[in-house]
């Protein structure tokens, strides 16, 4: 690929705070968390944390001193007891073609890669994590081959939005010329097993007095739990990319072995009852294109058959390989043939070699204790950009 560079800076390491990060809480959880730290009174609740919702995720300070109308004391009491300080930026990595990625420290052990990728969406995407580490274990992801360290904070999820729009220099009110314009949920962990700390992120992140991203330019990837679909839809109103990988029951059994809990029938159905889909708001499907597995034509018909009636697009993401793995990507030629039977039936269905593939590949070379995360991390951002880029 022409042009790539990679500048690697190591940021001084900063401390996060073991008090409660501020930015992890919902206006009414905002309000609630100031009367009971005794910082005010329960009357004046609501409108100061309307007051420090402002500063706190339009103009995206990192301490209280700079909320030049709250009063000293007041910040001096919001400063014993909250913090708002960003995690630790273990590595920052910057392409020239725009590609940002950073690996964040939230605590010892707890890492995850965060990576912008810009042209995806309206203006540029965030791939953000839910966890660290996956309970599922799909057979092709390397995230699923380990255990799961922990969910992430709703305050961790908004902090890798925090951490973007930092370096961007993107607060207060970029407006047309805003630069990160989506969110997806295809960086580490099922969203859906996290269900509440993914849905109180989105409503901070959506908020309208502040980082206001809309939900709409919001999308939640999963593997199919499909108990939380419908209220996944209800309580977040994103988009939703189910990442179904194979069009029938034997093979996804084997591929997303989630599937043996809820087969393919269970999962389109659910799909089907998703609040606000329509053609304006289309399903995800991605598609890993595994060699010999499920990159047959006549699978690309299956797959037709299948999202028949459902308004749909689909991304075809070819298999990322890692170090042990059984599979091998498909071959250029077959996902284009695959990619032709899906075209003829009206889906648009782009493949692209992500880009930024070769800095991925390059912060290969960075070692450090976590590498494994990391790498992992790398190839789930990598599927994420090629799965993104067909949002809107
Ligand atoms: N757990 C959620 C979201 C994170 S994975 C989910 O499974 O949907 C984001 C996307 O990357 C998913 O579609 C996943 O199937 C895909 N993926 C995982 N490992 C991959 C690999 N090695 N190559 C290509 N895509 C991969
Ligand atoms: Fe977990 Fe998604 Fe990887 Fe499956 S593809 S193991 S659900 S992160």
């Amino acid at each position: 690929m022409p042009g790539v560079t990679l500048d690697l800076v190591r940021k001084p390491a900063a401390r996060p705070s073991d008090q409660p990060n501020l930015a992890g809480l919902t206006r009414a959880r905002l309000a609630a968390a100031l009367v009971e730290a005794g910082a005010v009174p329960a009357d004046k609740a609501k409108m100061r944390a309307n007051q420090l919702w402002r500063w706190i995720h339009h103009r995206g300070l990192t301490d209280f001193e700079g909320m030049s109308d709250v009063s000293k004391e007041l910040r001096t009491v919001l400063q014993d007891r909250f913090s708002l300080a960003r995690p630790e930026i273990v590595e920052r990595q910057v392409s020239r073609d725009g590609t940002r990625k950073w690996l964040l420290r939230f605590a010892p052990g707890i890492e995850v890669e965060t990576v912008y990728i810009p042209d995806v969406g309206r203006a540029g995407a965030l791939c953000v994590s839910s966890q660290v580490g996956c309970t599922l274990n799909c057979t092709f992801c390397h995230t699923g081959t380990q255990a799961l360290v922990r969910n992430l904070s709703a305050a961790e999820i908004v902090a890798q939005v925090q951490v973007a729009k930092d370096d961007l220099e993107e607060w207060g009110f970029p407006g047309e010329d805003r630069r990160l314009s989506n969110i997806v949920f295809m960086g580490m962990g099922e969203p859906l097993y996290n269900l509440d700390a993914v849905a109180d992120a989105i409503d901070i992140i959506s908020d309208g007095e502040g980082i206001s991203i809309s939900r709409r330019r919001i999308t939640v990837s999963t593997s199919g739990v499909v108990p939380e679909l419908t209220a996944l839809g209800e309580r977040t109103q994103a988009m939703l990319a189910i990442s179904l990988h194979a069009t029938n029951d034997t093979l996804r059994d084997e591929l997303v072995p989630l599937n043996r809990k809820y087969p393919i029938n269970e999962l389109m159905d659910a799909i089907r009852a998703y609040p606000g889909i329509s053609n304006a708001r289309r399903v995800t499907f991605e598609y890993v294109m595994l060699k010999g597995v499920n990159d047959s034509p006549a699978e690309a018909k299956a797959l037709v058959n299948l999202l028949k009636g459902i308004p749909a697009k689909i991304n075809l993401i070819p298999f990322n390989p890692w170090p042990g793995t059984a599979y091998t990507c498909s071959d250029w030629a077959t996902i284009e043939r695959f990619a032709a039977v899906l075209n003829r039936a009206g889906y648009a269905s782009p493949i692209r070699n992500p880009r930024g593939r070769d800095i991925l590949a390059a912060c290969g070379q960075l070692k450090s204790e976590s590498e494994k995360l990391r790498a992992s991390a790398r190839r789930q951002t990598a599927s994420a950009e090629a799965a993104a880029e067909n949002l809107s």
